[in-house]
């Protein structure tokens, strides 16, 4: 489920900058690994920035909207779906389908944390925004992604996995992305934490 992070007691998660749990994710990463210390660090700083400037310029094309409001501006429909959401030991929240482009919410992969995310702790961990928005933003910034020319993220930073004399077999950093997503998410929605926090809030004891 969630690995990144799950030792670390949850005071400190909260309050942990975005660098930091980006490189935690990246450690995740079984290819990331491969990078060196400094190569790392570059990486998750990029992702995080291309995760923000994606946000602002969403924000001063779609001013004032939320993310639902700009996935329909963008004719991305939003749907909400009821499948199990442990597959293969992957707990799903969200994820966006590109053809045609849809996002999906997992209404009970979602439902623990908005259990869990109200009153004080929603105010804590989201500010204003909701749990749903938080995982309608991260889906977004794949969508963005998606469509734009750039060179995604994930194909910034290539590990290498096998040298044969001239030849080099590499391969992009998939996590780089959701580092990226996360950002877009924070900046596009002001949270208070870098959302890979909220995954681990359903440790806390429910009231
Ligand atoms: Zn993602």
């Amino acid at each position: 489920m969630v690995q990144d992070g799950a030792r670390l007691p949850l005071e400190q998660l909260a309050t942990a900058s975005p660098e930091t749990l980006g490189l935690l994710m990246l450690k995740t990463d079984r290819y990331a690994i491969r990078l060196d210390g400094r190569t790392q660090l570059a990486a998750v700083s990029d992702a995080l920035l291309d995760g923000a400037a994606t946000a602002r310029s969403l924000q001063q094309r779609f001013p004032g909207s939320g993310p639902r409001e700009i996935a329909r501006e963008l004719q991305v429909p939003v749907v909400a779906a009821d499948d199990d959401p442990l597959v293969a030991s992957i707990w799903r929240f969200a994820e966006y389908r590109s053809r045609p482009p849809h996002i999906v919410l997992y209404t009970r992969g979602i439902a623990p944390l908005e259990q869990v995310l109200v009153d004080d702790l929603a105010k804590r961990f989201l500010g204003r925004a909701t749990t749903r928005d938080v995982f309608i933003a991260h889906e977004l910034y794949h969508h963005a992604e998606a469509i734009r020319s750039a060179v995604p993220i994930a194909r910034r930073y290539c590990a290498t996995l096998l040298k044969l004399g001239k030849w080099q077999w590499r391969t992009g950093i998939a996590t780089l992305a959701e580092i990226a997503a996360g950002s877009f998410s924070q900046t596009l929605l002001d949270l208070p934490c870098y959302p890979k926090v909220l995954e681990h809030v359903t440790r806390l004891p429910r009231r």
